[in-house]
């Protein structure tokens, strides 16, 4: 890890509620399929993905440039 990513604000995570409402970016999709997340910087582009411990945030990131394209946070089991 760089130093110059502790400096920098860490984004703010993606939670269930807000993956519930992506859409997808083809308007005339009818939806009901997975939302596939591409990087803005570099939409064929794969990504690299990281679990952050500290955070419980899965990270993603460009692989083309390494720009963080999302985080998202990771929930906890729940024991029944
Ligand atoms: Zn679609
Ligand atoms: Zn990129």
């Amino acid at each position: 890890m760089s130093s110059e990513s502790q400096t920098k604000t860490y984004p703010t995570p993606f939670y269930s509620q807000d993956l519930d409402q992506g859409r997808c970016s083809n308007p005339e999709c009818p939806g009901g399929h997975a939302i596939v997340a591409h990087a803005k910087c570099h939409p064929e582009a794969a990504f690299t993905v990281a679990y952050n411990k500290e955070t419980r945030c899965l990270e993603l990131y460009c692989f083309e440039c390494g720009r963080t394209v999302m985080v998202v946070k990771v929930a906890e089991a729940v024991i029944q």
